[in-house]
């Protein structure tokens, strides 16, 4: 096992990762810019290491030698930044250090949409309806979105977060689309190539955690439906889905299984599909890091998924198979941000007094603390409040108690805003798409 491990990350996920190594006595580099010098992440750490280049945690060469001049024989990424960046992943093993995920090769191929849907329709798994590849002219989109029918959505191969992508309900609206999806695509990802997919309406979103090591074990974890979204980013996460049959999830989990074991995929990843209103499901995009909404998963199969991500990367074997895997009650996640709750401005500036929800059944993740200044420059996640119940009704009513027990002054938060979601009948009774948002609330948020 490892005996130090270098965090390439920040905030919630950065102290997510580092209780696991404590529990696992793997001691911790923690890295920070200036605006985080007073960050939990960096109280918390064994030891933490300053970062003088301008790129901060995307500083791949300063992270490798900071990792090797502090010892370090693995590097874990966390969610965003670099963690489904292929390039750090070969780096930091040419170093001759672990990069605590899959290998460079699979990142690359399912860390390109437009690579990852070509994957699984060359295995026959089911995708959503598309074109194939990246379109190369406007002729040739126009051509592709007749074919497919509008409405249709342009999505960047190298999208995430909801950026990189527009939709075109119809065709005297595609060629700007275009336009604006490649320019978004290319400020935040470096990448302009785009590709189409048929705009599926009134679907859920639901998604399937999967475990592999090394020797060809893969299990798959249930599933987390995430169709409470903003502008396609999600804001509640739950296991189970409420709209998934026991048969159902065996299907879902039985083609997530092979399509891991055909990419020979290793670590934790996960697999999004779009469920439509006649229980079609459609392959969307794998995601091959640790995600944010990780939390609910582990709260129903009891196992630590960080844990396992790093004994998988340091060559475990899983030690259970897919027999072993118990799913009980129910989990659910709201994304606590530091913005107004009903505009959904950014509201970052000091935590004047920060006191979270506890008791029976409630998780909080979080980098926050009295005092703590939520900085502009990074994203306005400041906690994931995570409750676990043996039925959904238990999870509502403590999430409402626990919302409501949430005291945050000093910066606004999108507590508000989750009381509504909560206190909604169609919610309440597991009903809801990934445009729930928009239909309930206002089309401008
Ligand atoms: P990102 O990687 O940017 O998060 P995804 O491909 O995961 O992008 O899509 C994010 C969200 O956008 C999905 O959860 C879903 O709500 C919506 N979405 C994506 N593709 C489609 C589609 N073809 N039809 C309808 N909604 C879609």
């Amino acid at each position: 096992m490892f005996r130090k491990i270098l965090i390439a990350n920040r905030g919630e996920i950065a102290v997510r990762i580092m209780r696991t190594c404590q529990e696992m006595q793997i001691k911790t580099v923690a890295i920070y810019t200036e605006v985080d010098s007073h960050s939990l992440h960096v109280q918390l750490a064994d030891e933490a290491v300053k970062c003088v280049s301008g790129t901060g945690y995307l500083a791949i060469d300063w992270i490798i030698q900071t990792a090797l001049e502090m010892g370090a024989q693995a590097i874990h990424p966390g969610y965003g930044f670099l963690a489904e960046n292929p390039v750090f992943a070969a780096k930091i093993q040419e170093a001759g250090l672990v990069f605590i995920g899959p290998d460079a090769q699979t990142m690359a191929l399912m860390g390109d949409k437009a690579k990852a849907r070509e994957t699984m329709v060359s295995y026959g798994f089911p995708v959503v309806p598309g074109g194939t590849g990246v379109v190369t002219s406007d002729e040739e989109t126009l051509q592709m979105a007749r074919k497919l029918g509008y409405p249709v959505l342009i999505k960047a191969v190298a999208g995430g977060g909801g950026r990189g992508m527009r939709l075109a309900l119809q065709e005297d609206q595609l060629l700007q689309s275009l336009e604006s999806a490649r320019s978004e695509a290319n400020s935040c990802f470096g990448n302009q190539d785009v590709y189409l997919e048929k705009y599926l309406v009134g679907c859920r979103h639901v998604e399937m955690q999967i475990l592999a090591d090394n020797y060809g074990q893969v299990v798959t974890l249930g599933e987390r439906d995430c169709s409470i979204q903003r502008r396609h980013q999600k804001l509640i996460e739950e296991s189970p889905s409420p709209a998934l049959t026991p048969e159902l999830r065996a299907r879902m989990s039985e083609v997530s299984h092979d399509a891991a074991e055909a990419v020979r995929y290793r670590g934790v990843g996960t697999l999004e599909f779009l469920l439509d209103q006649d229980y079609n499901f459609y392959f969307m995009e794998m995601n091959t890091r640790i995600q944010v909404e990780h939390t609910v998963t582990e709260l129903v199969c009891g196992l630590d998924l960080i844990k396992e991500q790093i004994r998988i990367a340091a060559g475990e074997p899983l030690g259970y198979d897919q027999s072993d895997i118990r799913l009980t009650g129910w989990a659910m996640e709201c994304r606590i941000n530091a913005e107004d709750p009903v505009t959904f401005m950014p509201s970052p500036g000091k935590i004047e007094y920060y006191r979270p929800p506890g008791g029976f059944g409630v998780r909080v993740d979080s980098a926050a603390y009295s005092g703590y200044t939520v900085s502009p420059y990074y994203d306005s996640l400041i906690s994931k409040l995570v409750v676990y119940g043996q039925t959904r009704v238990d999870v509502l009513t403590r999430m409402q108690r626990a919302l409501a027990e949430f005291s945050i002054r000093g910066v606004k938060t999108t507590i508000p805003f989750h009381q509504r979601i909560l206190a909604d009948q169609d919610f309440q009774r597991g009903e809801f798409t990934t445009d729930f948002i928009q239909q309930k609330l206002d089309s401008d948020v």
